[in-house]
């Protein structure tokens, strides 16, 4: 079964999806990977390790947690604003990043 990965600030209430949480059979350090086993790794994808950036310097000082499927309770975070997500609320990786020096 897989187990996704979430990151979010709980005191602003927003969030994003960090993949899924892959534990190497090696004995290697664990990673989240959005996409298929083929796909780059997620330190590839420039928009959503920007995205990532910004997310922890706006939320300096917040609870910023990992939250990881069967680790963590989630039940909380489906109703925050979702970077990268579709619903209403939600906004996208573009417009979330738009104009950030960082
Ligand atoms: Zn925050």
């Amino acid at each position: 079964m897989s187990r996704y990965g979430y990151i979010a600030c709980e005191t602003c209430r927003i969030y994003m999806f960090v993949g899924k949480y892959v534990q190497p059979d090696d004995g290697g350090a664990p990673y989240f990977h959005i996409g298929d086993p083929d796909e780059p790794p997620n330190s590839a994808r420039t928009l959503e390790t920007k995205a990532l950036w910004k997310l922890h310097t706006e939320h300096i000082g917040h609870p910023v947690r990992t939250l990881v499927e069967g680790t963590n309770d989630l039940s909380h975070i489906w109703e925050f604003v979702e970077i990268g997500g579709d619903e209403p609320q939600d906004i996208s990786f573009e417009d979330y990043v738009k104009d950030w020096a960082g």
